[in-house]
């Protein structure tokens, strides 16, 4: 699904990634774990093509095709969606208005029909019940006033509407009481099947006991230094990263 080779970048003459490989086979959850400013987020953006950081090297590839240069509306069309780390707030945008507007540029571009508002309604209003959001959620503007648990809630709710290829999501667990997390975890799970890939930047082994990883990296200062199973993730659970460091 996607493979990164040797990715350098940086951010206002800052070099944060420092020679990246990461190969996600379609089918395959991987996990990046790391300390803060590590590069985690630095890595979603880039693999997003956030234009703020610039790529200084390597390449990325998704689906055999070099999409390095490639523009992030490009990207999204391709089938990559990044869940933010810290959702922005648009005020005025509501989020059916943006959905079904985000819906039927992918359709458009896959050749398909245009969805008609009953259809979307249909899925948009299954989705909001399997996530616990009340249908006025809709009609909200995107992020303005949303609780933490509402915001990751919204961009899962985003990750099942528009169903990319390669999702990647950034500390979408962060900040979530149980039950927030079961039901964000529930819908990853939902998402998740043979033909799709999902990258998860966490923090903590919780979200990980329901979403099974098939691959664990460590990053350290810019780089991918151990890649591993489960087992990792309880080894730096119970010894931090300083042993991963040297
Ligand atoms: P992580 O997600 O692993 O915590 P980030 O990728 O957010 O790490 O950040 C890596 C480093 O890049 C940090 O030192 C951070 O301060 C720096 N950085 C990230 N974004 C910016 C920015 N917009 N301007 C300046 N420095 C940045
Ligand atoms: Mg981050």
């Amino acid at each position: 699904m996607i493979k990164i080779k040797n990715l350098k970048a940086s951010i206002e003459d800052k070099d944060i990634l420092k020679g990246i490989d990461l190969d996600i086979p379609k089918g395959e959850v991987h996990v990046i774990m790391g300390r803060n400013g590590s590069g985690k987020s630095t890595l979603a953006n880039v693999i997003a093509g956030n234009e703020a950081y610039e790529v200084d090297g390597g390449t990325i590839e998704m689906n055999g095709d070099d999409i390095t240069e490639m523009s992030i509306e490009n990207r999204a069309l391709q089938g990559l969606f990044l869940c933010f780390q810290y959702p922005v707030a648009i005020p005025g945008v509501s989020m059916a208005y943006f959905l079904r507007a985000a819906l039927n540029a992918k359709n458009k571009h896959d050749g398909k029909e245009e969805m008609d508002a009953v259809e979307f309604l249909t899925s948009a209003k299954k989705i909001l019940s399997e996530l616990g959001l009340d249908d006025s959620f809709l009609k909200r503007s995107i992020n303005d006033g949303f609780s933490g648990g509402e915001k990751k809630k919204s961009e899962i709710l985003q990750l099942l509407m528009l169903n990319p290829q390669l999702a990647v999501l950034d500390e979408t667990d962060s900040g979530l009481d149980v039950d927030a997390l079961r039901t964000v975890a529930k819908g990853v799970n939902e998402f998740k099947n043979d033909n799709n890939s999902v990258l998860i930047i966490t923090h903590y082994q919780r979200l990980l006991e329901y979403i099974k990883p098939d691959v664990v990296h460590i990053m350290i200062d810019g780089k991918i230094v151990k890649s591993g199973d489960m087992t990792l993730v309880h080894e730096v659970e119970k010894n931090g990263y300083a042993w991963l460091a040297k």
